[in-house]
């Protein structure tokens, strides 16, 4: 079982403690135990301990800086949500295949913002903007919030902040089992709350350092007990050798473990597992020994964002993905909706 997320080596940004929670947030790692340093900003964090990349690496991983965010022009997140909230960027997980090894370049620490109140009024802006018409925001686009949220309680608040808006919708998932504080969140029922599942092999081989499937269903059950609206991302769909009796079995197991009440409005996602030439080689020197298989030649190449291609499966392989594992979610749960395939 993976503990909850306890980060070995503290940074504070001297701006941060103008704010209300890093005023908490310091103290309370303090009496943990934890060393806390202060840096002008986070660019400047430098001299982690390790002798080479691959421990600075892990340390990194392991580090905490509590800043400000100042860009509060909010990116797009489709296809899930209209907008992605930024509250943390950064994720203690090794998930091998995981896109934020590319995109967080050589800083892979966890950043958690503090200035939560002004976060919530650029979010306000963007509601203003498209009302009547609802807006979905994704807080875990950067991020997997929740497994950094039994510290910070900062998802907590902002599914308390939508809860009471009038055209607000948050949504974000998890691969941790870590829900407990946000069980009484008052959500009123404006949050989705999504689990990324995935096969035993996968979980076993690709994702050390989150919790493992059992644990996210059980997690899963509470969450629907707690009336969240609640949904599943299967994601990436990995075509390792036995794949659909892995799929077959997870979905099989989450039939089991779901209340009849939460099958009837659930969603599912599912995305395939796809790579690009840069984030290969990432791949290969912060996890040198992985199995996953990243082999162009048995993939397709599809454009992608910022012009760099990405590897995807093959048509047959997509629709035999889709077949398969769209089939077995009809199946087990007839009211249930696949939002999308990519
Ligand atoms: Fe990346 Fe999610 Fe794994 Fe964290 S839990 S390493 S964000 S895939």
């Amino acid at each position: 079982m993976v503990r909850p997320f306890v980060p070995e080596l503290v940074y504070v940004e001297p701006r941060a403690m103008e704010y209300p929670l890093a005023k908490e947030l310091i103290p309370k790692f303090e009496n943990m135990g934890i060393e806390i340093r202060e840096t002008t900003s986070h660019n400047q964090i430098r001299n982690l301990p390790g002798d080479n990349h691959f421990q600075k690496y892990r340390t990194a991983k392991s580090t905490l800086v509590v800043g400000v965010r100042k860009t509060l022009k909010f990116d797009t997140s489709k296809p899930s949500a209209e907008y992605a909230i930024p509250f943390v960027t950064g994720c203690m997980g090794h998930c091998h295949y995981c896109y934020l090894q590319t995109t967080m370049g050589d800083k892979p620490y966890i950043r958690t913002y503090v200035n939560l109140d002004e976060i919530f009024e650029s979010a306000d802006q963007y509601m203003k903007e498209r009302a009547p018409e609802p807006t979905r925001f994704e807080a875990s686009c950067t991020s997997d919030i929740v497994g950094v949220d039994h510290l910070t309680h900062s998802l907590k608040r902002a599914i308390e902040y939508f809860g009471e808006s009038e055209h607000g919708k948050l949504r974000f998932v998890t691969k941790f089992a870590h829900v407990d504080h946000l069980l009484d969140a008052k959500h009123n029922g404006r949050t989705r709350f999504r689990f990324s599942i995935n096969s035993d092999y996968i979980i076993k081989y690709f994702e050390p350092g989150t919790s493992r499937l059992q644990e996210r269903i059980e997690a899963a059950v509470k969450v629907a007990e707690a009336g969240y609206p609640l949904g599943f991302i299967i994601a990436p769909i990995y075509l390792h050798e036995g794949w659909r009796e892995g799929y077959g079995e997870m979905l099989e197991k989450l039939e089991q473990a779901l209340p009849a009440f939460a099958k009837k409005d659930l969603t599912f996602e599912m995305i395939q597992h796809r790579f690009t030439k840069p984030a290969k080689r990432v791949i290969q020197k912060n996890y040198p020994m992985t199995k996953l298989e990243l082999d162009e030649s048995k993939r397709k190449w599809k454009w992608g964002r910022y012009g760099i291609g990405k590897y995807v499966y093959t048509n047959e392989e997509q629709e035999d993905i889709k077949d398969t594992i769209g089939g077995f979610i009809d199946n087990h749960f007839p009211d249930a909706r696949i939002e999308y395939f990519t």
